[in-house]
């Protein structure tokens, strides 16, 4: 069934057919992995469940303390202890950070979690908990879950592609994809079409053998699950959904993306400080006119790609809505300085903020293009409201990412080499005016109908919705 994939040994696993006789209040535990591409569709899932008669309880790390907490009052959140110490987690080292976590949360047995999820689980106060939902990467949740008796269900908030390359992760190796050697990055991935090399996941900064082992034990914490959730649709992966299915002996594989357009509440994500000014802006500017610079929450530029990557919207002549993080610029804790000129240049088509409610601005009408650091989230909701890209992809699943988006979708343009002023300027004319980047924007446009057309009843997405609220009351 569309949306919904049987993996080849375990039947659906499902209620089928006894749905209204089992229905009575239940509650799901979910526990995202505290980063924004992993927090937001965690509680979008999360507002899709509980639109659907679900309770909700949110288990969350002091690292990144969810601000969701406001603005979801009809969920429960719970604090976890994460252990992570303060020189690491200002290391912005993703793989450490998780490392440290997960340490912390695996001693003596997961004794802390098991504690937490004791409680929760004995309110009797709230609905019987069904399962817990969790980020794959939190490797203690497994066992502090047997170990009071909740079922496991595993939500990744990647592509089915990236997923399909943690799987292939020890054969990549044997047969010398990984680590990439410089001369063969152009080379097919025949495994894995249409992925070369270069657009594997990997990290020449992380270390390997840590990340091997977490994507390992990972991996195995999906295997044992009860389901798998994936936030993609099979109007944009059906043949990785395919593959998956082939590969994993697990009962139910479900792709109800993209999760931020089923969820009618939460369009915004868990970070406060969203500049809504913005909005008013693009509410001035002609239809299409605009392109979105926005490279996501964790990617970060040096400071000479950061003056390149100004001055090349400025002398690109377009309009321009550009974030920049305080923490955009490597060697800058604050925001970096603004270079002399730049404000005059680009005075009454440019605007800088710190933060976009960023799905709003891909939805405005006057968004005609986004810069993307090429992060799934940023994918998934451009393509939703149809909007082409430009592709500057850093790291993880970027570069995959940027390689659907340009080879099999169609849909975008990649930025590769050195970061240039003259060379942003070529990529913004192309996407924005030419008629390469026209074409793009059709596609663009058709793909969004393509999305549209799972979320409605009876679509993809809906169904495979409708398949995991049965398998949770089936609990
Ligand atoms: N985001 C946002 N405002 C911004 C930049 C990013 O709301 O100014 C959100 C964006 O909508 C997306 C998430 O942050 O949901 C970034 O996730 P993604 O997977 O694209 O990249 P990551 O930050 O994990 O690298």
């Amino acid at each position: 069934m569309a949306g919904v994939h049987e993996a080849r040994t375990g039947g659906s696993g499902a209620s089928n057919g006894r749905r209204s006789s089992r229905r009575r209040p239940r509650r799901v535990l979910m526990f995202p992995l505290p980063f924004q591409g992993h927090i937001n569709p965690m509680l979008q899932l999360g507002d899709v469940l509980h639109a659907r008669g679900l309770a909700v309880t949110v288990l969350h790390t002091r690292l990144n303390a969810l601000d969701a907490a406001r603005r979801h009052p009809e969920f429960q959140f719970v604090p976890v202890l994460d252990g992570v110490p303060a020189h690491v987690a200002a290391s912005g080292n993703v793989i450490d950070i998780i490392e440290a976590m997960n340490a912390a949360m695996e001693a003596d047995g997961a004794a802390a979690l098991r504690a937490v999820l004791e409680s929760v689980v004995a309110d009797e106060a709230r609905p019987p908990a069904a399962c817990i939902i969790f980020d794959a990467n939190l490797l203690a949740v497994p066992r502090a879950a047997e170990a009071v008796g909740l079922r496991t269900l595993v939500l990744r908030t990647a592509s089915a592609a990236c997923l399909g390359c943690f799987l292939a992760y020890p054969m990549l190796h044997q047969k010398g994809y990984l680590p990439p050697q410089e001369s063969k990055l152009y080379m097919p991935v025949k495994e894995l079409p249409p992925l070369r090399v270069r657009d594997l996941f990997y990290s020449s900064w992380s270390n390997h053998k840590k990340m091997r082992e977490l994507l390992a034990r990972a991996n195995e914490a999906m295997k044992n699950s009860s389901g798998l959730v994936i936030n993609t649709l099979d109007a944009l992966e059906k043949a990785e959904l395919n593959r998956l299915c082939e590969e994993l002996h697990i009962p139910v594989v479900l792709a109800p993306g993209p999760l931020h357009k089923l969820s009618s509440k939460c369009t915004r994500s868990s970070t406060p400080d969203q500049d809504y000014s913005c909005i008013e802006w693009l509410d001035k500017q002609p239809s299409e006119s605009v392109l979105y610079v926005s490279f996501g929450s964790l990617a970060s530029l040096d400071a000479k790609d950061f003056l390149e990557v100004a001055w090349g919207l400025a002398n690109s002549g377009h309009p321009f809505l550009w974030v920049v993080r305080a923490d955009s610029v490597r060697g800058f804790l604050d925001g970096p300085d603004i270079p002399n000129g730049f404000e005059a240049a680009v005075r009454g088509r440019g605007k800088v903020i710190r933060w976009a409610p960023q799905q709003e601005v891909l939805a405005h009408p006057a968004v005609g293009g986004f810069w993307t650091h090429s992060g799934w989230n940023s994918t998934l909701e451009s393509i939703s409201d149809g909007v082409p890209m430009i592709c500057r992809p850093q790291f993880a699943d970027q570069m995959m990412n940027t390689r659907y988006v340009v080879n099999t979708w169609g849909v975008g343009l990649e930025l590769e080499g050195e970061l240039e002023r003259g060379k942003i300027e070529k990529a913004v004319r192309k996407l924005m005016k030419d008629r390469q980047g026209e074409e793009m924007r059709e596609r663009a446009k058709e793909l969004k109908k393509n999305v549209a057309d799972c979320l409605k009843a009876g679509g993809t997405s809906q169904v495979a919705i409708d398949k995991l609220v049965d398998y949770i009351l089936s609990m």
